[in-house]
């Protein structure tokens, strides 16, 4: 059966070491490096890059999952803004603590680039 040898980094037809059957695992042997590894069904790159996270745009932008910025409300990593005043979409990428133990968020808008916007505002009473 031909296998990725992940040791050899080559593809080698390898013999049977342990015939699985139904869910259990075919083990193969590679005849370079002697080493057992498993029989993989989907022949994939086995050092394929983890899929990148998705680029940010405004094609990307679930427009029913946005919340429009609201400086006394907490969001979270992820979330999508959308600023009214720039009328900017941002999708928030890191929760940061200001001196006074401020809440602010950093937001990656897509025409302002990187901001830091105060969230969890307490009106002054
Ligand atoms: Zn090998």
């Amino acid at each position: 059966m031909k296998q990725y040898c992940s040791v050899c980094k080559a593809y080698f037809d390898m013999e049977v070491v342990e015939e699985g059957s139904g869910d259990e695992v075919t083990w193969l042997r590679c005849p370079r490096c002697k080493g057992i590894l498993p029989y993989m069904k989907l022949e994939e790159e086995p050092d394929a890059e983890p899929a990148a996270e998705a680029e940010f745009s405004l094609d990307s932008i679930d427009q029913d999952a946005v919340q429009e910025y609201d400086s006394k409300r907490q969001y979270e990593v992820g979330d999508v803004l959308y600023h009214r005043s720039w009328n900017d979409y941002g999708r928030v990428v890191e929760k940061l603590i200001l001196p006074g133990n401020r809440q602010a968020i950093r937001v990656r808008f897509l025409n302002q680039g990187d901001v830091n916007l105060l969230e969890a505002v307490r009106e002054k009473v």
